[in-house]
């Protein structure tokens, strides 16, 4: 089991399968700097399946534990369920989405192994989804492309980033709407991710605020070291908050995430990455890459965090290492 310098161990990994998206979340990916000509990612520069595969092979005997598949948007990339049967099936396989295009691929997705997805929902009245996504997309596909995930027999989380001036009104829309559910509702504090989504501080709403929202509220404890979220119970349904700005969780931060280029990045607010394509294409064996994984991870001290307002560095686009 490898640990950084500060003993957190690596234990989740984070793929970005794209830098593509079919949104325009105003938080993560502004059209104004991503536009349709943007350049992406070209696909000879993509790591193929089989060399992500040889990656989490690599890091298994560093102590991996848990494999989230994110973007951009990851649905877009093609055969994704072909990826997840090369994903060994002891581990916790979990997939970000915008929730689009989940009605069409559910099932197969769970066939092939994943077992937990989690829905980027920001609003379910129209006008606010589509100012917050920058888009004509309706969130009633997303609201049946979760139906379909339930049905399906996959666990469904969703993920609610709340600006401040945007959509607060979704704080108790969205636990309304899954009531009676298993669907955990989250609720995400607006973070300084990247350099183009225009952050400040007026424009946070905390998990204290918005906690105060909620009567009789009821602590829960933590699921596991390294969780995100600070869950709660209300009434019968559990809602989490992830408190980024206001509440650091460095601390047992046990995440490393790797880009579709291959690049592994140590935070989610760092600069660059460590290049494991070049030696992946060079040929080095699995015991090679974890030996050079394990060097990346035991000179880690990230906590971005902690030090918000203290550390200046040009923080890589949330889009390109998938959140
Ligand atoms: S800021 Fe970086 S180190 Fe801290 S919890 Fe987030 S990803 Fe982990």
């Amino acid at each position: 089991m490898v640990k950084d310098k500060r003993g957190r161990p690596l234990r989740d990994l984070r793929i970005s399968l794209t830098d593509r998206c079919n949104m325009r979340c105003s938080y993560c990916m502004p059209r104004e700097h991503f536009p349709a000509d943007h350049p992406f990612l070209p696909k000879s520069e993509i790591l193929s399946y089989e060399e992500l595969a040889s990656l989490i092979h690599a890091m298994i005997p560093l102590g991996l534990e848990k494999v989230r598949l994110t973007g951009g948007e990851p649905l877009l990339r093609r055969d994704l369920c072909e990826f997840i049967k090369l994903i060994p099936s002891e581990l916790d396989i979990a997939m970000t989405t915008n929730g689009l295009l989940l009605g069409k691929f559910a099932e197969e997705l769970k066939l092939a192994g994943l077992k937990r997805v989690t829905v980027s929902l920001d609003a379910i009245d129209i006008e606010t989804f589509q100012v917050m996504s920058d888009t004509k997309a309706n969130p009633e596909t997303v609201l049946r492309g979760i139906e379909s995930a339930r049905l399906a027999g996959l666990k469904v989380k969703v993920n609610t980033v709340i600006r401040a001036g945007y959509n607060e009104h979704s704080i108790k829309a969205i636990p309304e709407r899954f009531l009676g559910t298993d669907v955990i509702v989250r609720f995400i504090e607006f973070m300084d991710v990247g350099e183009t989504n225009s952050w400040n501080l007026q424009e946070v709403v905390t998990g204290d605020q918005m906690r105060s929202m909620f009567d009789h509220l009821k602590s829960l404890e933590a699921n596991n070291i390294g969780e995100v979220a600070n869950r709660y119970k209300f009434g019968n349904q559990e809602i989490g908050f992830i408190e980024s700005v206001s509440k650091p969780f460095c601390n047992d931060c046990s995440r490393a995430r790797i880009s579709a280029d291959g690049a592994l990045h140590t935070c989610l607010f760092s600069s660059d990455g460590h290049d494991l394509k070049a030696i992946l294409r060079m040929g080095a064996s699995k015991d090679d890459l974890s030996k050079a994984i394990s060097t990346i991870w035991n000179g880690r001290s990230d906590a971005y965090s902690e030090q918000r307002g203290s550390v200046e560095h040009t923080k890589v686009e949330m889009s390109y290492i998938g959140g």
